[in-house]
């Protein structure tokens, strides 16, 4: 697709640049749907959190920046309403610290923080000793957030 698109670009074809750029969004467009049917087809409670794309700001173009959010608008567009249609519980919560607790002891003190912080993949607590993926452990504390949200939920029933 890429180098059809040069080669489009090049010929300064603009029907074809433009036929090409339409079929790259489907596509994407297409791999988001499949993504997002498939976790609500597998999960009963889906928890997403709030991300702000502020800290990519520095790491990425502007064009990639704006694609990144894009996406991740229609992938939350596309779980909100197929998530209303499908008995699945859709939870947005705050991700504010998601990142530096600790999911096993809440220890925040030895996690990687700050813009220097988001090249390191992988941390060990001080705390408890347990080794840490960002991602795995932010996603933890995501769901921990979301289940507490809706044990508040239940209870005030
Ligand atoms: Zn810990």
């Amino acid at each position: 697709m890429g180098k059809k698109l040069a080669a489009a670009q090049r010929a300064k074809n603009k029907k074809r640049v433009k036929a090409i750029h339409a079929k790259i969004k489907n596509t994407r467009l297409d791999a988001i749907h499949k993504f997002t049917t498939q976790l609500v087809k597998d999960n009963a409670l889906i928890v997403v959190g709030d991300v702000k794309s502020r800290s990519f700001t520095n790491s990425m173009t502007k064009l990639a920046k704006s694609t990144y959010d894009a996406g991740w608008f229609e992938f939350k567009r596309q779980l909100e309403y197929k998530c209303k249609y499908a008995s699945c519980q859709l939870e947005i919560v705050n991700e504010r610290y998601t990142t530096q607790i600790c999911s096993h002891c809440g220890d925040m003190s030895s996690s990687p923080k700050g813009r220097a912080g988001l090249g390191i993949r992988e941390w060990r607590c001080a705390e408890c000793g347990t080794r840490h993926d960002r991602d795995i452990n932010a996603a933890k504390n995501i769901l921990a957030v979301g289940l507490d949200r809706l044990d508040v939920g239940i209870s005030s029933v």
